[in-house]
């Protein structure tokens, strides 16, 4: 096993979905001929998966979804010839590769003639391999010459991304493996629900508790996570930042501060102090809802615990205060000293399957492969001598995500769209208007392996292979690269993106430089990232196999990878760790007369990210087979509304329709609806856009809403 490509083997490879990467086993099932069945019914996958126990990260346990990916094989789920729509409003029909692809080069090449380069914008995604993200972003710089590539991660962890880079001078998401957390004494997880998004990492939690540690969970909903916490915190949304504020503010007060390690490691502090002195508890009790003997509890077990982590998910980070937020949460980590030593420090469980490798070779606007500045002169010259390519030639930086997508079609803003595995339809915040501005385009291209929401707007659409279906890279939410292994033969009409992006180069002109086969293109990657943050020069696909992955940075090939960053300094100039010193202010929009309620959105277990392929998979599905709002007893009696009945919940850009789930986890000031389906129940119609002056995250987890009942559809 492990080295199985083709039919016949077993095959080590991981999952298609979450961070967490599971390792799992597929194996051949005696119907492997009959992938093109149509539809394949469940019995006649070509394979299954079995337990992998060896893989340390999850020791074979999977969730729902891990077990079930084998679903996406079937030929009734997905796309298996390219598509294209002969006219605005006409159908799509199908069309051969040769066909598709020129009518996408001739259209990219027509835009540029008429709009210049940056009319062209690239649109990627955080479930991508690390080669097809490098190989997106040299697409977009090399070929395109456009400045307009930016990604879905975007919208993901972006503003823990950017504390993490302004406090530490890197940004890696946990900087210490998983391993790790059962050692610490208390541990803060702020707005992550790990019970619905990736259950197998419970066990770390588990065994902290079974260690004698405490869990603290941060979250304004009693999620199935908040359960299992010594002591759950229900802050309203958007409020995050004055929370670890107060409690820095008392453990200042407390005497809990590690003066030894602010004054030998951090640089700052009087700022945070005097930030963190304006937050009385009582003042934090009236921002967060939260009673201030939680506060004084939270602070005493942080506080005096031998050793502490914070964890940030979502809650904080989709924010327009987002980066601050996240700053707070680890100024609180410096000034009790837990950073930069064993069991102890910040990190960010990152959401996307590759949300982490996502963010570290040039598919973001900012940045070139190896997590560099594209604005850096060394940077330019380093990627560009990789390339081939004069500094001189390589785009600035464009913009992003949220930036691109309501730009599009618009004078100054890209006409012709290449989007691979992301549908912003369903994801993007205020979705209608970025629907309106899809449907805007010239032409729009759209490279997915079902037909996604998105999909279903384009011109051209371009079927792609799959997780089983290929060979290539992601980095886990530790920054552990590991390898995904082709298990079955894509179906006839089916093609790599690393291939098309070849194809599509070569008509445009650039006939070297993209290859379509994986390890030849991570050989390059490893190449554009030696002396980047993010270096992987010393990684290979047989280090990865021999080594259950490996940590990056590692420079060479003799050295063993970087489990825990930061042990002996930090990665700033001086080596010193930089307190952000943020003060609270209000979401973009908070509560009104008109709007009363918060709305705040997130996932559940059964469905991932905007649904495009679990919403496909029918045990899923059935699981998790529509949106609901949740909503406290008292607002449910207060608007005469039972369980299950129907209610629109509006806001200033939208409605949303959706039966009410009545529970009282739930606070009563706030609404919650999980975000992975389409049409009337369409959470994302709701969100605000307003964006992170930092990380340009847009402020997905808190807006004002009003409720109201519905009629039954
Ligand atoms: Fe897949 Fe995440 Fe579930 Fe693991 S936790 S099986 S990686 S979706």
């Amino acid at each position: 096993t492990g080295t199985g490509t083709g039919t016949g083997a077993e095959t080590d490879t991981h999952c298609p979905y979450c961070a967490l990467q599971c390792g799992m086993r597929l194996r051949p099932t005696a119907t492997t001929a009959v992938t093109a069945a149509t539809p394949a019914p469940a019995e006649l996958l070509p394979v299954e998966v079995v337990e992998r126990p060896d893989f340390p990260v999850n020791r074979g346990a999977l969730c729902g979804k891990g077990q079930s990916a084998p679903a996406l094989l079937a030929r009734g789920v997905r796309l298996t010839e390219p598509l294209v729509r002969d006219r605005p409003g006409g159908p799509l029909r199908p069309a051969g590769w040769d066909e598709a692809l020129e009518r996408v080069a001739a259209g990219f090449t027509a835009v540029r003639e008429r709009h210049g380069a940056d009319a062209v914008g690239v649109f990627g995604g955080g479930g991508l391999t690390n080669e097809k993200a490098y190989q997106l972003g040299k697409f977009a710089r090399v070929v395109l010459g456009t400045a307009n590539i930016d990604y879905n991660g975007r919208f993901c962890m972006s503003s823990a991304a950017a504390a993490h880079r302004r406090a530490f001078g890197l940004d890696r998401g946990l900087p210490f493996p998983l391993a790790d957390v059962p050692h610490t004494g208390c541990l803060i997880l702020v707005g992550g629900n790990p019970a619905e998004t990736m259950p197998p990492a419970l066990r770390y939690f588990r065994e902290l508790r079974e260690n004698g540690g405490t869990l603290i969970v941060v979250d304004p909903r009693r999620t199935r996570t908040a359960e299992q916490a010594d002591l759950h915190l229900q802050p309203r949304p958007g409020t995050d930042l004055a929370l670890a504020l107060g409690l820095l503010h008392l453990v200042i007060a407390d005497g809990l501060v590690d003066e030894e390690f602010v004054a030998a490691r951090t640089t700052g502090f009087d700022g945070a102090r005097a930030a963190a002195m304006a937050h009385w508890p009582d003042r934090v009790e009236r921002i967060t809802g939260v009673p201030v003997a939680q506060l004084r509890r939270a602070a005493e077990l942080f506080g005096r615990a031998a050793a502490g982590m914070v964890l940030t998910a979502r809650g904080p980070e989709q924010q327009s205060k987002g980066t601050d937020t996240v700053g707070a949460w680890i100024d609180l980590c410096l000034a009790t000293g837990n950073a930069g030593r064993p069991y102890a420090g910040y990190g960010c469980l990152t959401g996307q399957g590759n949300g982490q490798g996502g963010r570290e070779h040039g598919q973001k606007a900012d940045q070139l492969p190896g997590y560099r500045s594209i604005e850096d002169p060394a940077a330019r010259a380093h990627v560009a001598g990789v390339w081939g390519v004069d500094p001189e030639t390589l785009p600035r930086s464009g913009r992003s995500a949220y930036e691109l997508l309501d730009g599009l079609g618009r004078p100054d803003g890209a006409r012709a769209l290449l989007l691979m595995g992301s549908n912003p339809v369903v994801s993007a915040p205020n979705a209608a208007h970025v629907t309106a501005r899809l449907r805007s385009l010239d032409l729009l291209v759209v490279a997915d392996l079902v037909l996604s929401e998105t999909a279903r707007l384009a011109d051209v659409v371009l079927p792609v292979t799959q997780w089983a279906e290929e060979d290539g890279t992601t980095t886990n939410l530790e920054g552990r690269v590991i390898l995904r292994r082709r298990a079955v033969d894509p179906p006839e009409g089916v093609r790599g993106e690393l291939w098309l992006l070849g194809e599509l180069a070569r008509r445009l002109g650039v006939p070297r430089g993209f290859p379509a086969e994986a390890e030849q293109v991570f050989e390059e990657l490893r190449r554009a990232s030696a002396g980047g943050d993010a270096d992987y020069a010393g990684i290979s696909y047989r280090r990865i196999a021999a080594e259950d992955g490996v940590f990056w940075p590692c420079p060479d090939p003799a050295h063993p990878g970087t489990p825990r960053l930061f042990l002996d300094r930090f990665a700033t100039p001086d080596g010193r760790a930089r307190f952000a010193a943020v003060t609270h202010r209000p979401a973009a929009e908070e509560p009104d007369r008109e709007y009363p309620l918060y709305l705040t959105t997130g996932r559940v277990l059964a469905q991932y990210q905007s649904g495009a392929q679990t919403r496909r998979v029918a045990e899923l599905n059935a699981a998790a087979p529509g949106p609901f709002v949740e909503l406290h007893p008292r607002l449910a009696e207060r608007l005469g509304v039972a369980d299950g009945e129907p209610v629109a919940v509006v806001s200033r850009r939208g409605r949303a329709v959706a039966p009410a789930r009545v529970s009282a986890a739930i606070r009563p000031d706030t609404v919650f609806m999980p975000f992975h389906w389409p049409g009337a129940g369409r959470a994302n119609s709701l969100t605000n856009p307003a964006l992170d002056p930092v990380s340009r995250m847009p402020e997905f987890k808190t807006c004002a809403v009003r409720v109201e009942r519905a009629e039954p559809a």
